[in-house]
């Protein structure tokens, strides 16, 4: 569903993302994990079209991202990491808004997918107080609500878990786990070892915009050479210098 092959970018000389390949199975809840500057929301910027690449091609529901922007915007949901919100807009009008640039906004199923959104993600109640009302986490849930909105086949989530309460939190992972189910592939890059041991299904961790290890929890354990939780493994994995020159473990 998702393929990155050697989608490399670099910035005034400097390597962000460098020939990173990766397949990503349609239905998968995907982590994407990394030390602070490792690349993570430079790739997901390359994957939501808002970056072009300097090197390598993404490819997503079958289409190449450089020649199919639009269709590819069409059937992807995308969440940055800071998302801008108009706020002084009501959520409801928000998500017209949104519907609107989906061409949605007229089909008669839209109210009643709106409005089940607006209750799975906890805000059916305030959804006509205006957005500059709302708490951090309930602006984090309307984003992903109006990322949901168009039934994408690919979600992209920078840091969805950053700054939500433990009841959002578990929300939201709820609500990927479903997702996922139904079909949709999540691509979610996290600080959180602990999110990602817990819904993550695979796993890539990029350091230095390479990929050091890709796998699922336990297969990265064996790779570590280390028992325990994700979070020893992270740590191995990408401390000192010989883990972090490893070739790449996918390679398209
Ligand atoms: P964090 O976990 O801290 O958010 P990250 O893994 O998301 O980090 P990126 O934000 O992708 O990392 O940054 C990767 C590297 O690219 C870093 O060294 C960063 O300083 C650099 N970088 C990111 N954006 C730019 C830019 N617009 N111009 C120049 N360098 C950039």
């Amino acid at each position: 569903m998702i393929k990155l092959i050697h989608l490399t970018k670099v910035y005034r000389g400097l390597r962000a993302v460098d020939d990173v390949n990766l397949e990503i199975k349609p239905g998968t809840i995907f982590g994407f994990l990394g030390p602070n500057g490792a690349g993570k929301t430079t790739t997901i910027r390359l994957m939501a079209g808002v970056l072009k690449p300097t090197e390598g091609r993404i490819i997503i529901n079958g289409m190449d991202i450089s020649e199919e922007p639009a269709e590819v915007k069409r059937c992807t949901g995308f969440v940055p990491d800071r998302p801008f919100l108009y706020e002084k807009l009501t959520a409801s009008e928000f998500l017209y808004f949104l519907a609107g640039l989906y061409g949605l906004a007229d089909r008669v199923s839209f109210e009643d997918r709106m409005s089940r959104l607006l209750e799975l993600f906890d805000l059916f109640h305030w959804k006509d107080e205006l957005i500059e009302s709302y708490s951090h986490g309930m602006k984090q849930r309307l984003v992903m609500c109006g990322a949901l909105l168009h039934e994408p086949k690919v979600l992209i989530v920078d840091e969805p878990i950053v700054g939500l309460d433990p009841r959002g939190a578990r929300l939201v992972k709820d609500i990927f786990r479903d997702r996922a189910k139904a079909g949709t592939t999540i691509f979610m890059s996290t600080h959180s070892l602990e999110v990602a041991q817990e819904v993550c299904e695979e796993i890539a961790i990029i350091q230095a915009g390479k990929i050091i290890a890709t796998g699922s929890a336990e297969e990265l354990r064996k790779i570590a050479g280390v028992d325990g939780n994700l979070e020893s493994i992270f740590l191995k994995l990408t401390e000192g210098k010989r883990i972090a020159h490893a070739a790449p473990l996918s390679s398209h």
